[in-house]
């Protein structure tokens, strides 16, 4: 049967300690313990239920957990106070010094620089190669490679990862397989895809608003336990733990994912296809034109569609700056890095969330100047936010006017 991640998260039962609807915050740095034996029972992580210290664990980020483990379809999961702060724990828990990752070489810009330019400083290595390409990705490995890295889609480039084909090789060279998912919450679940690790920021469309950064690592009890031991754990010892009030306010916002991701992705389809129409390159998993697009349709959850990333090439970074502009001044949306918000958001990766690749690298996987990134809002009216937009192209002559 199809998984139904939605459903998952709508069966989870909380409630408040006063029978409110909703479970209450836990406003506290630390706890207390009628006996001293507990407290050195939870401090060794054998006392269920109970809480120490709030970096460790609260009840709320513990909610938050759960629910996006259910989405998941993990054991388990751990949230963090950002995408980053759930990535780079990960990391050094699965890698020590001599250990060498493979990773894509499409990843959002900060992943990028943390294996290119801080991992090999505490001794830990990585080759980044096209992931689409198995053979490639297959020569890369090494007696000394712990972990296969990729996002389900990648930033910027919207390229798509086989995630079987992936499990497959990882799973017989003994490899952990990571999986950022954060461009295709509910659309793409990659631990059904064989992901051993399934990493999200939060920050983007899971929490939807914008108004906070937050991450979340999802798998089996016994990695999300290694990461929160209080002896060697790099989630416990890093300490970038998330605060309970924000926990709270991510789980509310999650309940309504499945409402917006299906908004989301019938915009970015109709604004897609429109665009293909008018002879702009685009890229969107959902776009026959795609080269991984029957690989995105066989690994998705197909209600929630193709996602709200696309990306257009309108030629060189002034007319893709002019256009951002423009395009906010006529409030289709916001010249803004992030994504998952409700209102369009774009910018130009190659100066913004992909600058700490450099130039002579952009230009070998195909990161063009004249890329836009649009996250495509909630628009009511797609037709009428096209028409528009539409408009701006053609009086930068980034289209050709109509009655010219
Ligand atoms: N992964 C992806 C795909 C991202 O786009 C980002 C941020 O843009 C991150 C991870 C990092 O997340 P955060 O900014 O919440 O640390």
């Amino acid at each position: 049967m199809a998984f139904k991640p939605a459903n998952e998260i709508q069966d989870l039962q909380y409630f408040g300690e006063f029978g409110g609807v909703n479970p209450s915050i836990s406003d506290s740095s630390t706890y207390t313990f009628l006996s001293a034996k507990t407290m050195f029972d939870t401090f060794e992580g054998n006392a269920d239920g109970c809480y120490l210290y709030s970096r460790h664990s609260t009840p709320s980020n513990l909610y938050l957990g759960e629910a996006l483990a259910a989405m998941e379809g993990t054991e388990t999961a751990n949230v963090a106070a950002s995408g980053m702060g759930a990535i780079t724990p990960t990391l050094l828990q699965l890698c020590a010094a001599g250990d060498h990752i493979i990773s894509s070489r499409t990843i959002y810009g900060g992943t990028y620089a943390f294996l290119k330019n801080f991992a090999p400083k505490l001794g830990i290595t990585t080759t980044f190669v096209d992931i689409t390409d198995i053979d490639a990705v297959t020569a890369a490995i090494k007696d000394t490679t712990k972990v296969l890295y990729c996002e389900s889609v990648s930033n910027p480039l919207l390229e798509i990862a086989d995630l079987q084909a992936l499990s497959h090789l990882s799973r017989k060279n003994n490899l952990k397989l990571v999986v950022d998912n954060t461009f295709s919450p509910l659309s793409i679940s990659p631990a059904k895809q064989g992901a051993d690790i399934v990493i999200h920021s939060l920050t983007k469309f899971i929490n939807g608003s914008s108004d906070a950064v937050g991450g979340v690592v999802c798998g089996s009890q016994e990695f999300i336990d290694n990461l929160r031991n209080v002896n060697d754990g790099a989630s416990m010892l890093l300490g970038p733990s998330m605060d309970s009030l924000r926990a709270a306010s991510v789980l509310k916002n999650m309940r309504t994912l499945h409402i917006r991701m299906k908004q989301h992705s019938h915009n970015a389809m109709y604004l897609a296809k429109c665009f293909e129409a008018d002879g702009l390159r685009t890229v969107y998993p959902g776009l026959k034109s795609h080269p991984s697009h029957e690989i995105f349709k066989k690994m998705m959850n197909t209600e929630y569609g193709f996602g709200g990333m696309l990306t257009i090439d309108v030629g060189s970074l002034e007319k893709a700056n002019a256009l951002m502009e423009l395009m906010q001044e006529r409030n289709l949306g916001y010249l803004a890095v992030s994504l998952g918000f409700y209102k369009t958001l774009f910018s130009a990766p190659g100066t913004s969330t992909s600058s700490e690749i450099p130039e002579q690298e952009q230009i070998e996987m195909g990161l063009t100047d004249g890329l836009i990134r649009f996250s495509v809002g909630l628009d009511n009216d797609i037709e009428r936010t096209y028409k528009i937009m539409k408009k701006c192209m053609e009086e930068l002559q980034i289209l050709e006017p109509l009655l010219a």
